[in-house]
């Protein structure tokens, strides 16, 4: 059978599947290497062994919708209505699917972002759109990832019906300036183009900076779906329990995708998540810290290798140039990183449409300090 999408295995497969063929360290997909809190896990639990195990509503259990709504009120001062404005979803993948269904017909256009994550591009494939590629850049003035806001005006056009963004960003941990948001609404002022914000590492950014909702900006807001995912939050990334806030009109067509893919979600996490949040708001507080603590950790670590870097500003991951180091190009350096010193990390170009000819591989920081002190070890022998 002739296949819909022809992408092959995602790079965080395939450099995990070569991770534990070669029994490396796997700093190369994602995810914590560490448990959620003790609390949260009995009060999961809980909700398991009292009878919480059938299906939850379409749009999630109230008590979750309202403490997504009470965090945007308490981080971003926007006031939502939980009910009809929280979808809870199956991990922040299929909030990112049901809405790019729900606003994108065949021949519609699709900006995104390069490096852009990876589901992006299928899923707008499937909906029959045409995805549009404007690279970040770096400057002089700003050296960060930033959006080019001249190339994005240049491809805007009749066609473009939504814009995907992605910050705190993997793979790069750039974040947005307040300006940024102004200087967006200005550009969208007057077109219809929704707008999708992929926030999953909202509460994972450093050096005392916030992270910028889209929800916290009235303009943007009023066209935007803003997803985020507790699997990044609560580290818990196997439960794949995300939501997707938006406009009542938005939620109301990304619910038309969600109730026949998906319909409702993991019913005693929810109920875990929603009273762990309850009774513990300074977790999320805490959680930039957390995270500040081993990204200083690794990078001090790094400090006597060949690898340079610019510290990530959010995210759980660390980009590393190692141009000092080699030639090859980051597929096949990643691959050599894994099989022969014993690191696993991402290469970035995957990332793009057109790489730049950049040498730099992701690596996650969000394991234990034991971990990172081991890779790092094999990583400064280079
Ligand atoms: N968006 C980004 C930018 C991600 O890094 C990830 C991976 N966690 C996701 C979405 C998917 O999140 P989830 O695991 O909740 O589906
Ligand atoms: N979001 C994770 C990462 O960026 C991977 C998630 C996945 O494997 N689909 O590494």
């Amino acid at each position: 059978m002739k296949s819909k999408l022809d992408t092959g295995n995602s790079i965080f497969t395939i450099m995990t599947e070569l991770s534990n063929k070669h029994n490396a360290i796997n700093l190369s997909q994602g995810f914590p290497g560490f448990n959620p809190d003790p609390r949260l896990l009995e009060m999961v639990c809980k909700y398991i062994r009292s009878d919480n195990n059938q299906y939850a509503p379409m749009a999630g259990i109230p008590a979750l919708q309202d403490c997504i709504a009470d965090k945007i009120k308490k981080f971003y001062g926007r006031t939502i209505d939980a009910c009809h404005e929280v979808t809870i979803c199956d991990g922040a993948t299929e909030a990112l699917f049901s809405v790019i269904q729900a606003v994108v017909y065949p021949n519609d256009e699709v900006i995104v972002f390069d490096p852009a994550y990876d589901n992006y591009g299928p899923d707008i494939v499937l909906a029959g759109g045409i995805t549009r590629h404007v690279p970040l850049i770096r400057t002089k003035e700003r050296p960060d990832y930033h959006i080019d806001w001249q190339r994005l005006k240049d491809t805007i056009n009749k066609k473009t019906k939504l814009i995907i963004l992605n910050f705190p960003h993997n793979p790069t941990g750039a974040i947005l300036k307040s300006e940024d948001l102004d200087t967006l609404a200005d550009i969208l002022c007057d077109t219809s183009i929704y707008l999708m914000s992929d926030e999953v590492y909202e509460h994972i950014v450093f050096d005392g900076k916030k992270h910028l909702s889209l929800s916290s900006h009235d303009e943007l807001w009023s066209r935007s779906f803003v997803i985020s995912s507790f699997g990044k939050t609560f580290h818990a990334t196997g439960w794949k329990v995300g939501y997707c806030a938006a406009p009542i009109d938005l939620t109301e067509e990304m619910r038309q995708i969600h109730q026949w893919t998906c319909y409702s979600v993991v019913t005693p996490i929810q109920h875990g998540l929603a009273e762990f949040m309850q009774t513990h708001p300074e977790y999320i507080d805490s959680l930039s810290d957390f995270y500040e603590a081993k990204r200083d950790h690794f990078c001090k670590l790094i400090e006597s290798s060949k690898f340079t870097y610019q510290v990530s500003a959010g995210s759980f991951y660390q980009l590393l140039d190692y141009s000092e180091i080699t030639t090859d190009n980051d597929v096949s350096f990643a691959k050599k990183l894994t099989e022969e010193i014993g690191v696993a990390s991402i290469p970035i170009s995957v990332f793009y449409e057109k790489p730049p000819f950049e040498q730099k591989l992701r690596f996650c920081f969000a394991k234990e300090n034991e971990i990172l002190e081991q890779a790092a070890e094999k990583l400064c022998r280079l």
